[in-house]
């Protein structure tokens, strides 16, 4: 049976979520195709917007507009899924060395706008916080597994998804539509994540893929209604389970769970978690980082049938529902894309491939 769609995306992570939620919402017609004995970011990632970020506790890129905007779109398709999937949870910042905590009181004394004061006597019965206790607030923390889940429930009852492998080499371009299988579209919008730096009509781009790992830790006892961090995250995960993390990885020999990570994480929560812990699965991605911390927003510079929304990096919650309605917007009506998150500033990398 032939598919006539506007739009086949490729890709069901936090972008390929986004991009089909923004599609659904404006009536246009889509496809979304997504390989599931893939490997995916999104359902290994903590799922925390943090406005701020560093050892300097700054700011991050746009958070003023992005927030807000993120806050709005998940809080949108939790009513439409009559889900719970967003909640505030402010992070708990306990201190793991003084230079941190000089950080953070210079941030409080010059241009604070997220930063809170704590009661440290309030979370020692949890952990071990000798050089004191201070908060961030306005994070949030996602439910991206019962997101990713329940929106591709919504996509299989709207005959909106398929579970299949995307081959470049099988796609058939014409002057207006393109071909893959039996699927015809106006355009194909890539939001596979790393996948993309394989991918030969956008391998130039340039992907710095990063490796991230968790431990899945039952603890018993302690409030899961906030992001406790350290040198490590301690952050709700489902139930009585917390993710703990992470680690940022270059180089690496492949996308899986590693014994040294594990060590490491044991190590760090027996010196400052006071409560017992036990371990009950251990997690690993690869994130879709690149050289400028920026993402990938835009359309094939010479093919104008394909486009792409990637690149998100360690900040996908917060990036992925403002940048996909950008991208949304920008073929539908032309609107501007982001300067610094716009493709067209790779034009020149383009003009060697397809
Ligand atoms: C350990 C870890 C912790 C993280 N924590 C956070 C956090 O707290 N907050 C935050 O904002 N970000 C976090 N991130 C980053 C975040 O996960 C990414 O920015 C985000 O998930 C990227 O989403 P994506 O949709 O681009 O990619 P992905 O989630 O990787 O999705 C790509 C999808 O494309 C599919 N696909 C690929 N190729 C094909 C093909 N050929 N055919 C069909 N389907 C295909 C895959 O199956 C997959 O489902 C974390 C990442 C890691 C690894």
């Amino acid at each position: 049976m032939q598919t006539q769609v506007k739009y086949l995306i490729v890709g069901q992570g936090i972008v390929g979520t986004f991009m089909s939620y923004h599609l659904d919402k404006a009536g246009i017609s889509y496809l979304l195709v997504n390989d599931e004995s893939l490997p995916s970011a999104s359902s290994v990632a903590s799922g925390v917007m943090n406005p701020v970020t560093g050892r300097r506790i700054v700011q991050t890129w746009m958070i003023e507009t992005l927030l807000p905007y993120a806050v709005n779109a998940y809080s949108a398709i939790q009513q439409k899924l009559n889900i719970q999937i967003i909640q505030n949870a402010p992070v708990i910042l306990l201190h793991p060395s003084e230079q941190m905590k000089d950080s953070f009181e210079y941030r409080m004394q010059h241009d604070n706008i997220y930063l809170l004061r704590q009661d440290p006597t309030h979370w020692t019965p949890y952990f071990n916080a000798p050089f004191g206790v201070d908060g961030i607030d306005d994070c949030y923390w996602i439910d991206i597994n019962k997101m990713l889940q329940s929106w591709r429930n919504y996509l299989i009852t709207y005959q909106h998804y398929l579970n299949a492998h995307f081959d470049s080499k099988e796609v058939i371009f014409s002057e207006k539509n393109v071909r893959w299988k039996n699927v015809t579209a106006e355009k194909i919008i890539f939001c596979d994540g790393i996948a993309s730096s394989q991918n030969p009509y956008f391998s130039s781009l340039p992907f710095a893929p990063n490796k991230g790992e968790a431990l899945i830790v039952k603890i018993p006892g302690l409030p899961n209604k906030n992001i406790y961090k350290n040198n490590i995250s301690v952050i709700p995960w489902k139930d009585d389970l917390f993710w703990v993390g992470s680690n940022y990885e270059w180089t690496f020999q492949d996308s899986n769970p590693s014994i040294a990570f594990k060590e490491k994480m044991i190590e760090s929560l027996d010196k400052f978690l006071k409560l017992p812990y036990e371990i009950v699965d251990h997690i690993a991605g690869i994130r879709p980082t690149n050289t400028q911390r920026r993402p990938f927003v835009g359309v094939h510079p010479t093919q104008s049938q394909l486009a792409i929304c990637n690149g998100m990096g360690t900040k996908g919650c917060s990036l992925a529902p403002y940048f996909t309605a950008q991208l949304l917007a920008h073929l539908e009506y032309g609107a501007p894309v982001e300067a610094e998150a716009s493709i067209v500033r790779f034009a020149s990398l383009f003009t060697k491939n397809p």
